[in-house]
């Protein structure tokens, strides 16, 4: 929500992925060659020695280890005071605390708090009574600044040697470029992450220009915003229509349980994009961001936050055990980025699909707390003893793709694209006949059953003609398009990268939700299309047919409803889906 929709996903998958190499434990070198194991697997839990000695054979098994426990510095946001330690080291082994962005207003806010609870702004506290209702208003004064890194690569820095290489690569380039480090260091880990970028910019739409040019010479980038300072502005609280205090805040707000946000944006930038109110449990400050308006930052565990995330990311109706894998992909997608994300804007994440889908507290997150209780603490480890950045998404459409095609990461020997099906077929999906032949004749998939939900994704029609082809036009930008070609595709038959060639210049697109964009919004970006022509020959429109709902990297929700419901346990699905991963228990 903070950036546009396109931006702010391309940042999210990459640095997503960048999460997956750095890890969240030192102590180990870079990313391995994948492990031979037997994805699917029924698992057991086993000694930590008996574990060691099953990987040292080649064979690892789904195994139990103790872990040692997530740590982190605080960080300090500009014009923000430090916030509460992120993270285990303090107590040892309880689920780590995150700040969750969870609304933002730009002009105010109004709420309540159905048992009561205290608030602070300004020097002055106070507390408000279950049938209060209060007001929020807000007065910018000085709007945030920020400057915008073009970023090529991301590269781990408890990989010393992947550094130095990478950057030698770049500097032989002769291009100018600069670094930048994200992420934090504790003496239990290495979460450091350095940023190659190619040019720094003050303005989005100069960034935006080096990406295109670099994405014409074959080189996919993407744009990091860093704020350079926070907006500011004044914060004033009113009770029952009278104001009771001002200040620049935060104002902070303690409920006895309950807080209800009312009108709380969401999705914006999709089709579902909306309103409306929300109940969350846990203190919130409410202060000036990096977007010029009000932020809403919820301070809670990990373990609070996924009984929030997991019916918002998958169906709330899915089976037990695709609901615990779902629990156990997103615990360990979301320790592996923290402080990876939102880089100084004071919280961890958002609760939009930018990081991870939260709307708060409800009956059905209670039900679901309940139900996920026995995964707690338990994650992925990739082969290395880094946290597993467990990617999932919605349908892969009968075989999954590579991270590294999908995103600009480091290639990750568990996220390399699995077959999703009893029986893998003899069909390379980088070859064009192969995919027309896969989407028209599909082989026997785990997503493909219509009874479960995102089933009817498996395999879909579009058909762009008239408005539709002149949006693509404009999108493309080089006027009538007289041919569409280039195609690499990546192990699931996804396109990574298409050139277009218009009346007045050639661009190359890059990466599959680019792909998916300039077309309208593509379900996936594994399609084939017959393409519509005038008498001049330019492209009018076309009939695309196509495989999968989402970037396909990681678990298939689709297929992992399926498995469930065919009695697979939760940890043999996920090592369907991350194969050559082990499960730990990261806390208690
Ligand atoms: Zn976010
Ligand atoms: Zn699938």
């Amino acid at each position: 929500m903070n950036q546009g929709a396109v931006f702010s996903r391309t940042i999210r998958t990459l640095l997503l992925v960048v999460a997956v190499v750095s890890g969240m434990l030192g102590g180990s070198a870079g990313a391995k060659p994948a492990a031979t194991g037997k994805p699917g697997a029924p698992a057991k839990a086993r000694s930590a020695a008996k574990a060691k000695s099953a990987a040292k054979a080649g064979t690892p098994a789904p195994v139990l280890v103790p872990a040692p426990v997530l740590a982190s510095a605080p960080r300090a946001a500009p014009g923000k005071a430090a916030p509460p330690a992120v993270g285990t080291a303090q107590s040892g082994q309880t689920a780590p605390i995150l700040r969750l962005k969870v609304a933002e207003y730009s002009g105010g806010l109004t709420f309540r708090m159905p048992q009561g609870g205290g608030w602070s702004l300004g020097g002055k506290t106070g507390r408000l009574a279950k049938s209060d209702r209060a007001e929020v208003t807000a007065h910018l004064q000085s709007r945030a600044r920020k400057q915008y890194h073009v970023v090529v690569e991301s590269v781990p820095m408890r990989d010393p040697e992947r550094v130095v290489d990478a950057l030698a690569k770049w500097r032989a380039t002769g291009r100018p470029i600069h670094t930048y480090q994200v992420g934090r260091q504790s003496p239990t880990w290495d979460g450091r992450v350095l940023y190659i970028a190619a040019g720094l910019f003050p303005t989005r739409a100069a960034a935006q220009k080096l990406v295109d040019a670099l994405a014409n010479g074959g080189q996919s980038s993407w744009i990091f915003e860093e704020p350079l300072a926070l907006a500011k502005g004044t914060i004033a609280l009113a009770v029952n229509g009278r104001r009771v205090a001002q200040g620049a805040g935060p104002l902070g707000l303690t409920p006895t349980r309950d807080l209800l946000l009312h009108k709380v944006e969401h999705a914006r930038g999709y089709r579902w994009h909306g309103r409306a109110d929300r109940l969350f449990r846990g203190r919130l400050a409410v202060s000036w961001g990096a977007q010029d308006a009000l932020d809403c930052v919820l301070t809670t565990d990990l373990e609070h936050i996924l009984a929030g995330v997991v019916p918002a990311e998958i169906s709330a109706k899915a089976a037990l055990n695709a609901l615990q894998a779902q629990a156990v992909a997103a615990r360990g997608e979301i320790l592996s980025k923290v402080g990876l994300r939102h880089i100084k804007e004071g919280f961890d994440f958002c609760s939009e699909q930018h990081c991870q889908v939260y709307a708060g507290d409800s009956e059905v997150t209670d039900r679901i707390a309940a139900q996920i209780a026995p995964t707690r603490g338990m994650i992925l480890h990739a082969a290395d003893g880094t946290i597993l950045d467990a990617v999932y998404a919605a349908n892969c459409g009968g075989r999954g793709d590579r991270n590294d095609l999908v995103w600009n990461s480091q290639p990750n020997p568990h996220l390399v694209g699995v077959w999703d099906g009893p029986h893998p077929p003899a069909l390379d999906l980088t070859v064009e006949t192969h995919v027309a032949s896969y989407i028209r004749f599909p082989p026997v998939s785990y997503c493909q059953d219509p009874t479960v939900e995102g089933g009817d994704k498996f395999r879909w029609t579009r058909s762009l003609t008239g408005d539709d082809w002149k949006k693509v036009e404009a999108a493309a930008g080089v006027g009538r398009i007289r041919q569409i070609d280039g195609f690499e595709r990546g192990p699931s038959g996804r396109l990574y990268k298409i050139v277009i060639h218009g009346e007045t210049g050639t661009r190359t697109v890059m990466k599959e939700l680019k792909i998916r964009q300039i077309f309208g919004g593509l379900r996936s970006a594994c399609f084939v299309v017959t393409w519509e022509r005038d008498a001049a020959g330019f492209i009018t429109g076309g009939e695309f047919a196509g495989a999968g709902w989402g970037h396909g990297v990681g678990m298939c929700q689709t297929g992992a409803q399926y498995l469930a419901r065919q009695g697979w346990p939760y940890d043999r699905i996920l090592l369907h889906y991350f194969p050559g991963a082990r499960l730990v228990r990261k806390y208690r």
